[in-house]
């Protein structure tokens, strides 16, 4: 998929621009403690194209002055994305900090889409012209707040997307991407991974310039491995500051199915930790926890029960992730691994027929009746699965309002214990009928 960024000063409207493209998905947030609250990148999607926008302005840092931020802002998008949206305030006609922000993506070579923001009605029109100075052509009015000129906008910015290659892959490979803090053994999982196998091809150029896509077959089931430890290893292309190392985590994860959490057993789990692992949850991925450096930990019986009970504890959004432990050095328990994935990678994908998933609803409903709000019960009429990748259902009830958390929480369990879905988070929506 491409990558769209907005660029622009602060109070140009960034994020009513953002939260506009991206449509209601962003409102769909999930209420979990302890999973981080950046969200980074989003997917949107433009007559049947989807791509994926980066906010920029979540990445600003709060104290710092305003061109050190601008500056900041644009090299990510720069960095990171294949179209830009250069976003300016056409109430304020051009202002020193927006020439500040043309000078840098007129160097970068990288396509840019002017916007002049806040055009919030056809007189105001006049007002674009002087942005013309900038040097971007044609400038695109818009209103965020009416939500005026986005779709000419949005054909601008699709248009001029990179041809991707790779698009005939084989639609069942199961694409996946180990994350972690530096030092937990990705690179060295890899390595320990990739000479056991086969290996097709190792894409260093193709379409990502942050990763190295490697392609391997094993029983007949295709693999991307997305590495993006490799990459810094080399050290040229990419800074090792935590921003550009998440940047570069989020990537991996959008593109995965599945997502490796790794776990280093030698020096055991730290905040961090939570933090890297919330992302692939978060992004809907499959995933699977692995627990690297096996060796390191004295065998006795009750080891693996021990860490796994403190996984489970730091980890409780993860409930659904089964967890392998292994040790890239020795290869101890390495053949654990793929299996694991297959299995998650199957079930994120998995599809529920409608009776069969009502049967197990309408007993749910049987077991533990609905809950009540101000003395009005919620009533479920019918559940039906909307989408894979992850699982998502939607509860068809008389109130949403009446959706208690724990409920939706409880129908989640039953789904599961009825279908299995190891190794992938499901959604679960109330909708109006
Ligand atoms: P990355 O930063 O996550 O890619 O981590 P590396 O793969 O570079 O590994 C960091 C360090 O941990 C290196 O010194 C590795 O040799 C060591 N290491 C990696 N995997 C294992 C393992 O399974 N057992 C032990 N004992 N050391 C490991």
């Amino acid at each position: 998929n491409s990558v769209v960024a907005i660029v622009g000063r602060p109070n140009v409207g960034k994020s009513t621009i953002f939260n506009r493209l991206v449509g209601e998905r962003i409102s769909i947030v999930e209420d979990i403690p302890g999973v981080t609250r950046d969200r980074i990148y989003s997917s949107a999607e433009w007559l049947n194209v989807s791509f994926r926008l980066i906010d920029t302005g979540g990445i600003e840092i709060g104290d710092e002055p305003i061109l050190v931020q601008i500056r900041e802002q644009a090299s990510v998008a720069i960095r990171e994305a294949d179209v830009i949206i250069f976003l300016v305030n056409g109430r304020e006609g051009v202002t020193a900090a927006d020439e500040e922000v043309a000078k840098i993506l007129y160097k970068s070579n990288k396509p840019v889409v002017l916007a002049v923001n806040k055009i919030d009605n056809p007189e105001m029109k006049e007002q674009m012209y002087e942005f013309y100075s900038l040097g971007f052509g044609d400038p695109y009015p818009i209103s965020g707040t009416h939500g005026l000129g986005l779709g000419d906008l949005l054909d601008a910015v699709v248009e001029l997307f990179p041809e991707h290659e790779n698009e005939d892959e084989k639609e069942d490979t199961i694409h996946f991407s180990l994350i972690g803090r530096p030092n937990v053994g990705k690179s060295s999982l890899v390595n320990a991974l990739l000479n056991e196998q086969r290996v097709i091809v190792s894409n260093v150029a193709g379409t990502t310039r942050d990763a190295i896509d490697t392609s391997f077959n094993r029983d007949g089931q295709d693999y991307v491995i997305i590495d993006t430890a490799g990459m810094r290893k080399r050290g040229k292309i990419y800074e090792t500051t935590e921003k550009y190392s998440i940047l570069r985590a989020l990537r991996a994860i959008e593109r995965s199915d599945v997502v490796l959490p790794l776990i280093d057993a030698d020096t055991g789990i730290i905040e961090q930790d939570k933090k890297i692992a919330g992302y692939a949850h978060e992004a809907g991925r499959a995933v699977v926890i692995v627990v690297n450096k096996w060796d390191t930990i004295d065998q006795h019986d009750k080891a693996i029960k021990e860490f796994e009970e403190k996984i489970r504890a730091h980890f409780p959004f993860l409930d659904y992730a089964p967890i392998v432990f292994l040790s890239a050095k020795t290869k101890r328990r390495l053949h654990t691994l793929l299996p694991e994935i297959d299995i998650a990678s199957e079930n994120h994908s998995k599809r529920i027929e409608t009776n069969v998933l009502n049967d197990v609803i309408m007993d749910a409903l049987a077991v533990s009746p609905p809950p009540t709000k101000h003395g009005k019960r919620l009533k479920v009429l019918y559940a039906t699965q909307v989408s894979v990748k992850p699982p998502t259902f939607v509860v068809f009830v008389n109130d949403p309002e009446l959706m208690h958390f724990s409920y939706e929480r409880f129908l989640e369990n039953k789904i599961r214990e009825a279908f299995g879905f190891e190794g992938t988070p499901i959604k679960i929506f109330a909708r109006k009928r």
